[in-house]
């Protein structure tokens, strides 16, 4: 069940639980709804959304999100050190600087430094 869990929810590179810093949560009174989208509706995802913000967590994969993860209304990830901030957000613009850098190739070729 775990495994399938991770396999469904982590693809390679993108499991943020090994960092330490990720956590899923659900709401205890509709436990039913742990790890699934319906945990969007409950009172504890409100909460989350109102508050979680206020402790340096932040949903790592909202709808439509640039790494292309499915929704996981469940999964929160602590951002407030540098260390979090870095793991996380430093391997996401490296690949933003990859895709502007193709970008970049349809400037004229020449010098462009300085
Ligand atoms: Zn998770």
């Amino acid at each position: 069940m775990a495994t399938e869990r991770a396999e469904v929810s982590a693809p390679p590179g993108y499991s943020e639980h090994h960092t330490g810093y990720a956590i899923d949560l659900g709401d205890a009174n509709d436990p039913e709804t742990d790890l699934s989208v319906d945990f969007e509706r409950t009172e504890g995802f409100q909460w989350l959304e109102a508050n979680a913000a206020y402790f340096s967590f932040e949903l790592s994969f909202p709808p439509n999100n640039e790494q292309g993860i499915a929704y996981e209304p469940w999964h929160w990830r602590f951002v407030g050190d540098q260390d979090s901030l870095e793991t996380f957000y430093r391997a996401r613009s490296n690949g933003d600087r990859d895709r502007r850098n193709s970008s970049d190739s349809t400037r004229p070729t020449g010098k462009t430094q300085r």
